[in-house]
């Protein structure tokens, strides 16, 4: 069958009514289907254990989305047993056959799209459009890297030598671990296991203990689309526990993380010490945390600015590792800017994610907690321009905030807060706009308003950023046109979504053969 060339997946458009209709009647539908438990999955097996984890609707406390069976440490062993040797099975199917797995899967996604999106509006907060971004990005992931996995397939050019047959081949590593996070919790979720799976690999697939149900829906997916038993293990656990086990296995070959810094460099250390057994170096594909800024310029279009940065900061809460956390601001334009962003950050109400609200909750009691932290250590280091409280409701509410007068060093300017939270710094000029925007650890998207053209020259040499937009958001990256990571504490900039992801999961092996002469 010819493939069409890949094409990102249509955003629903819930301006219309239909769409809207649709995706309440779907809600109405979950919402009869919740409270459930479900099982592990071990080699196609579903397992139960004496624990559960439970996750509750961040948007109504104390209501519970599902139940699921959790994992423990000798449930990893079987999991790795299970699924190293289904790996001798699946390493050998075609990497065409395995392709069709995941184009079948993005299809039965798209006929399941209200469905997914019902799910994720409960489980994570997400409103309609965010929700619904999300599982076309996973429907993206699932189409680009089938393809992806064609290409890699076909013939891969190397230099002749005379009087020799020469082939370059991309083979599978082995058992992989999963271990997604919770903001992005289908198109990450998706994308990191379907990568895994599609170049050769079986895995364990831990999800965020905020967001099982979502990678429960993938599972069930993928066996709707006909995958063989024990190359997608699904087994939910405590990242502590589950985690760190999975982690250390000798037959574990590679770890795809993304989530937070702390965790990325705890998976970093545990997966480099070989273990008793252990045939090879673990390989760790790490995406973690940002700070990310947006410079705005004296010579922009200031209400273009400021409605790029607003959606970039408050876009999701807050929530995604490439949300705006600081703008950083010519002097010159500066109380322009405040005026206008607050105008936009007005507008944004916050409530029930099933409402729709523009805003809905952070994900959990310790998110709540740790942005009222930092909202109230910004107080000491600048002015709190809106916000800064949290809202009433039965859910994680916290009003979006604007922290203006910060300096580039404090605190709330360095670290990764993980919420609605904004920190608004005064710079001279555009160079010290630019030295401000590279003094974080972190590296991963950022963005420039400007129309000089000269500064963006300057800002595409200087800015040390794996996603640097101009003139646009810093959020919103598209598969295959944006591919995907950052730099330094951002993780191993492991472009998700581009042309050299699928390699992460595989090694190459030459083959030479001399040619005898007759
Ligand atoms: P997290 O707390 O680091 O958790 C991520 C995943 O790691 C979860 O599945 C978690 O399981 C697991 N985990 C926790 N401790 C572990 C351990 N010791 N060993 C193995 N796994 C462990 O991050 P999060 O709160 O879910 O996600 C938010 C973070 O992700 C932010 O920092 C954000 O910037 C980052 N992020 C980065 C990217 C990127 O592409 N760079 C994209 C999205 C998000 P439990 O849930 O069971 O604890």
């Amino acid at each position: 069958m010819k493939i069409k060339p890949f094409k990102n997946e249509k955003l629903t458009d819930f301006s219309k009514k239909e769409n809207l209709v649709n995706q309440k009647q779907a809600l109405a539908q979950i919402r009869k289907k919740l409270g459930k438990t479900y099982e592990i999955i071990i080699g196609g097996k579903k397992i139960r254990t004496k624990n559960k984890i439970i996750s509750y609707n961040p948007s109504n406390k104390e209501e519970i989305v599902a139940n699921f069976y959790k994992g423990n440490t000798e449930l990893v062993d079987r999991a790795v047993e299970t699924a190293a040797k289904k790996f001798n099975e699946w390493k050998n199917v075609p990497p065409a056959e395995r392709a069709d797995y995941l184009f079948k899967a993005a299809s039965i996604a798209r006929r399941r799209k209200f469905e997914i999106n019902a799910w994720m509006i409960l489980e994570a907060g997400k409103n309609f459009a965010e929700a619904d971004a999300d599982t076309a990005e996973a429907i993206d992931f699932l189409e680009f890297y089938g393809r992806e996995m064609l290409r890699y397939a076909q013939k891969q050019p190397i230099t002749p030598v005379p009087n020799e047959k020469n082939e370059m081949v991309y083979i599978p590593l082995g058992v992989g671990v999963t271990i997604p996070p919770w903001n992005f919790p289908f198109a990450i979720l998706v994308g990191m296991s379907s990568a895994s799976i599609v170049s050769g690999n079986t895995i364990i697939l831990k999800p965020s203990s905020d967001t099982p149900m979502m990678g429960r829906l993938f599972v069930e997916i993928m066996q709707e689309a006909g995958l063989p038993d024990g190359v997608l293990n699904f087994l939910p656990g405590s990242g502590s526990e589950v985690g760190d086990k999975l982690v250390t296995h000798p037959k574990v070959r590679f770890i795809s993380f993304t989530g937070s810094m702390e965790v990325g460099i705890r998976i970093n250390e545990l997966a480099a010490k070989v273990q008793p057994g252990q045939l090879w170096l673990k390989r760790v594909v790490a995406e973690m945390g940002g700070k990310d800024s947006i410079v705005v310029d004296k010579e922009t279009n200031v209400s273009v600015a400021a409605k790029g940065v607003a959606a970039s900061a408050f876009g999701f809460q807050g929530q995604k590792c490439s949300a705006c956390s600081r703008a950083i601001v010519d002097q010159s334009v500066y109380n322009d800017f405040l005026r206008k962003l607050r105008m936009e950050v007005d507008k944004l109400s916050v409530g029930s994610a099933e409402m729709n609200y523009p805003m809905g909750p952070v994900i959990n009691q310790n998110a709540e907690k740790n942005v009222l932290k930092y909202i109230n250590i910004g107080r000491n280091h600048g002015k709190v321009l809106t916000g800064g409280r949290k809202i009433g409701g039965n859910g994680y509410y916290i009003a979006p905030t604007v922290i203006c007068d910060v300096k580039p060093d404090a605190r709330i300017s360095q670290e990764e807060i993980f919420g609605p939270v904004l920190a608004v710094i005064k710079s001279r000029n555009f160079d010290e706009s630019i030295k401000i925007a590279n003094n974080t650890k972190f590296g991963l998207t950022g963005a420039v308003y400007t129309s000089n053209s000269k500064k963006l020259e300057k800002a595409k040499n200087e800015l040390f950023i794996g996603n640097l937009y101009f003139n646009r958001k810093c959020t919103g990256a598209l598969v295959g046109g944006h591919p995907f990571g950052g730099f330094n504490m951002s993780g191993t900039d492991s472009k998700a979504g581009g042309r050299d992801y699928l390699l992460l999961f595989m090694q190459g092996k030459l083959i030479s053969e001399k040619i005898m002469n007759k």
